[in-house]
């Protein structure tokens, strides 16, 4: 395994399996233990032990050589007492003390386990309802938010990261504007993503200047109607000034909802690329595109075999996963949704030599991805012949679908934002262009280090540009665009996050999307001078183009950045 100094740091912190606080495992160990207990799903299907060492032998080799990597609660937990692998479930909140409070305690428990939870609180009544039983008046569910909050911080998840949380709210629901404010305080919440669920008729009557009524989530009553393009236009305040509220297209997920009559989907998981029945859990993976390049050209041939290789994992996974809940066991076996995204779609473009911005870089995205779904559905397709079609299958949009293929797995693809997952592949993030070309580093004893882009490196190396006080002034923004000495080609090819534009970003969300069963995860990046109006047209793009929602960050908005140009950690 190929490891960075920070993949080590990561693995060591996170990752390795430690005794008395002393690390105990190697990454090699740590990869064949999670291949070897990934592999005994295997022996469900009347496998010998021969087979199950193959395919442990295969899982391990993919891994091994950085081609893929599965979530991290997979990595951390399989083949450990914890057993829970997936990363992203979804809780039902119902509107009573019992149901908040279950929630609430399901939560905790998947926390424990390192997974991350969203929930939709548009069934919870409006603020200042009456509650019958009492004659006392309901706090809503903002009150109850709070609660969701400080539980995440109390409970931090296995010892070793903080919870995650989505919360989702209805664009009709009453206390719709008090959510689309609550960030404000940016004290409050910090557990918490926001998104607000639009629907096709709240879009409509933006379009048509038209008011929309808020509706009591109980009763079913019109409580008020406001003006559509003033809620629309305080959302876009709002993730103006810190990126908060996102936003989610609830009818458009719901049109790719393989399994309409088991449910509804009102919630995706923290970061928004996979949204989920309520009590549904998925658990995914990232094909590291930065290594499948030769001679200028993807090696479509490796990459297929990685795929499948990758969906016989995922779905080896639902069966071995120990789940936190009886009701996510039931549901999530039912379905089988798995999610195979990507890492280092930055680092391939560069390898083929495309710029981010460019309309080949669209095309390649949706030649991939288009490829990665259609050969996922194969392998899914020969899983189902040999281990049988997800239960729910006679039930689902693909039975209705004359002569769809049979599917082991309700779902097969996501594009995960793959935080954890590219410092260890040394990648740039899911299908997120570069951050930065050169950044310092402030290592633990204050010194600091300015790392550069190997590529870009090795680039100026090879042209003789290449000067330690070059990358000292690059590092200060981060950015190569207007140095002189860094040629034309070569600055085209080299741009970051911020130097492209919000429509470039949006843009290559769709491409994904087009080709992605779940959802994409996604930050459109706006430079500090932008305008509300500039975030309006990045949202009605989005929507225009089929994304399933956006989340939007304009640079130096929130303090305490996690990322930053300059003197990241
Ligand atoms: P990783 O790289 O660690 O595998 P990603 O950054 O791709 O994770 O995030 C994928 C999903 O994992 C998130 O959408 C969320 O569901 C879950 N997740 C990520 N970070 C956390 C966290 N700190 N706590 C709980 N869940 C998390």
């Amino acid at each position: 395994m190929e490891l960075s100094q920070n993949a080590r740091i990561v693995l060591e912190k996170r990752y390795l399996k430690k005794e008395n606080g002393q690390v105990i495992e190697t990454p090699e160990q740590l990869l064949k233990r999670v291949a070897q207990n990934v592999a005994q799903a295997d022996y469900n299907y009347q496998k010998s032990p021969e087979q199950v060492a193959e395919v442990e032998q295969g899982f391990f080799e993919i891994m091994d050589s950085l081609e893929f990597l599965p979530n991290s609660p997979t990595l951390m937990n399989a083949g450990n007492e914890l057993q829970q692998l997936s990363a992203c479930f979804v809780l039902p909140v119902e509107d009573s003390m019992e149901g908040i409070f279950d929630a609430l305690k399901y939560a905790a428990l998947i926390h424990k386990s390192g997974g991350g939870t969203g929930f939709s609180f548009s069934r919870l009544r409006p603020k200042h309802d009456i509650v019958r039983t009492t004659g006392g008046v309901a706090s809503g569910p903002l009150s109850f938010m709070k609660i969701f909050n400080t539980a995440t911080d109390v409970v931090k998840q296995g010892g070793t990261r903080r919870g995650a949380n989505m919360a989702i709210l209805r664009v009709d629901h009453p206390d719709i504007i008090e959510f689309i404010k609550a960030k404000k305080n940016k004290e409050e919440f910090t557990n918490f993503n926001f998104s607000v669920g639009i629907t096709q008729s709240f879009m409509d009557a933006v379009v048509n200047s038209e008011n929309y009524p808020l509706v009591h989530p109980k009763q079913g009553h019109v409580v008020e109607e406001l003006s559509a393009q003033k809620v629309f236009d305080l959302l876009v305040e709002m993730a103006w000034d810190n990126g908060e509220p996102g936003i989610v297209f609830l009818d458009r997920i719901n049109q790719d909802n393989p399994t309409p009559a088991v449910g509804d989907i009102e919630s995706t998981n923290p970061c928004g690329e996979q949204p989920l029945l309520p009590y549904e859990s998925c658990n995914l993976g990232s094909v590291n595109l930065s290594k499948f390049v030769r001679n200028q050209a993807i090696d479509y041939d490796r990459l297929k075999q990685v795929i499948h290789t990758a969906i016989h994992f995922l779905d080896n996974v639902i069966d071995m996963n120990q789940y936190p809940l009886p009701e996510v066991e039931q549901i999530t076996k039912a379905n089988r949704k798995i999610g195979l995204g990507v890492m280092g779609f930055a680092d391939m473009l560069i390898q083929l030599g495309l710029p981010y911005q460019s309309t080949q870089a669209i095309q390649t995205a949706k030649d991939v991805m288009g490829f990665i779904r259609q050969e996922a559905r194969n392998a899914s397709n020969t899983l189902a012949e040999k281990r049988g079609m997800f239960p729910n299958f006679p039930n689902s949009i693909y039975q209705q679908a004359s002569k769809h293929l049979p599917l082991r797995n309700a779902t097969l693809t996501t594009i995960a934002p793959t935080g954890t997952l590219s410092i260890l592949a040394s990648s740039s993030s899911g299908i997120e262009p570069l951050y930065s070309i050169a950044f310092t580093r402030t290592i633990l004893d204050g010194q600091k280090l300015v790392e550069v882009h190997p590529y870009f490196k090795e680039l100026a190396e090879q042209k003789g540009f290449y000067s330690k006080e070059l990358i000292e002034r690059i590092a200060r923004t981060g950015s190569v665009q207007g140095f002189n000495e860094v040629p034309q080609d070569i600055q085209a090819l080299f741009v970051t996050a911020h130097d492209i534009t919000p429509e470039a970003h949006v843009r290559m969300q769709a491409a994904f999307q087009e080709y992605t069963d779940n959802a994409v995860s996604k930050t459109v990046n706006f430079p500090h001078d932008a305008t509300q109006d500039d975030i309006s047209q990045a949202f009605i793009l989005a929507y225009q183009l089929g994304c399933k929602g956006i989340t939007v960050y304009r640079d130096g908005s929130r303090s305490g950045q996690v990322l930053s140009t300059s003197n990241t950690t």
